[in-house]
C-alpha cells in the first residue's frame, strides 16, 4: 500500500530533512509517526501526499509512483487520498455541508449523489445536526471531526493526518483518535503524525519514531 525506498529529501541549505528512509505499510495498517519537532515528519507526510517529490529513492503509494508521476497522474492519486492537518482548514465562509461536499464537488458527483453522501459522512462523525452551520460557530473538536468528514467522504484508500491533536486538549485528543481508529476498523489505512507519546502509549498501533531524518524506531 505504501513503500518507501531509500528516501532521501534535501532542502536548499542544504538541510538533510530525510536520510535513506525505508518503511512498508500494508493496507488497513494503523500507524503512528512520532519524533521531535524538525525530526522530518513533515517532509516524510509531504512525500506520501504527493505534494513534494524525494531528492532521491522511490514512493509508491496505493499503485502509483509517486517518483515518476507526471503532474496530471498526481492529481488523480491526490484526489484518492485523505488529509488532515492541526489547523483543520477549513473554509470559513462556507458551512459544514458545503465544506465536507468540496471533494466530491471537485470529482463531478452529481448533487444528489453529493447529499447522500455528504449526510452519511456527517452522521458517522456525529456531526449531522451542525451541517447548516459555520466553521466559526464549531468548538475546535468538531472543526477537526468536519475536517475528517471532509478527508474521507470520497472514500479514500488512506487517510493522512499530522498532528490532528495538536491545537485540542486531551480529551477531545483521545476523542478524535476513536474517530480515527473506527475509520481504520472500516478499512481505511490510517498514518497519524503526533508527539503525544502519552496517546500513542495508551493505544497498542505500530510506531514508526523518525529522529533527524532517519527511522529510528519501527516497532
Ligand atoms: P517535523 O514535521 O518533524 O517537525 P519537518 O519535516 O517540518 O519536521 O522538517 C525537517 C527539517 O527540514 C527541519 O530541519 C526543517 O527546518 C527542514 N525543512 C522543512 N521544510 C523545509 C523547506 N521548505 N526548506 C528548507 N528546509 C525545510
Amino acid at each position: 500500500m505504501i513503500l518507501f525506498s531509500h528516501v532521501y529529501k534535501t532542502y536548499p541549505g542544504p538541510t538533510h530533512a530525510l536520510r535513506d528512509v525505508s518503511l512498508e505499510i500494508d493496507k488497513g495498517e494503523f500507524i503512528f509517526l512520532t519524533g521531535p519537532s524538525g525530526a522530518g515528519k513533515t517532509t516524510l507526510f509531504r512525500m506520501l501526499s504527493g505534494f513534494d517529490k524525494p531528492s532521491s529513492g522511490d514512493v509508491r503509494v496505493a499503485g502509483y509512483d509517486l517518483t515518476k508521476a507526471r503532474s496530471g497522474e498526481i492529481a488523480h492519486f491526490r484526489r484518492r487520498i485523505g488529509v488532515v492537518f492541526q489547523d483543520f482548514r477549513l473554509l470559513k465562509g462556507r458551512t459544514v455541508f458545503e465544506n465536507v461536499a468540496v471533494p466530491l464537488e471537485i470529482r463531478g458527483e452529481r448533487p444528489g449523489q453529493v447529499r447522500r453522501r455528504v449526510e452519511d459522512i456527517l452522521e458517522q462523525v456525529g456531526l449531522a445536526y451542525k451541517s447548516p452551520q459555520f466553521p466559526e460557530q464549531l468548538s475546535g473538536g468538531e472543526q477537526q471531526r468536519v475536517a475528517i468528514a471532509r478527508a474521507l467522504v470520497h472514500q479514500p484508500g488512506v487517510l493522512i493526518a499530522d498532528e490532528p491533536t495538536g491545537n485540542l486538549d486531551s480529551a477531545l485528543s483521545g476523542e478524535i483518535m476513536d474517530l480515527l481508529e473506527k475509520v481504520n476498523a472500516q478499512g481505511t489505512t490510517v498514518f497519524v503524525a503526533t508527539h503525544d507519546l502519552g496517546l500513542v502509549k495508551r493505544r497498542s498501533k505500530r510506531q514508526i519514531e523518525i529522529r533527524g531524518g532517519q527511522i529510528a524506531m519501527d516497532r
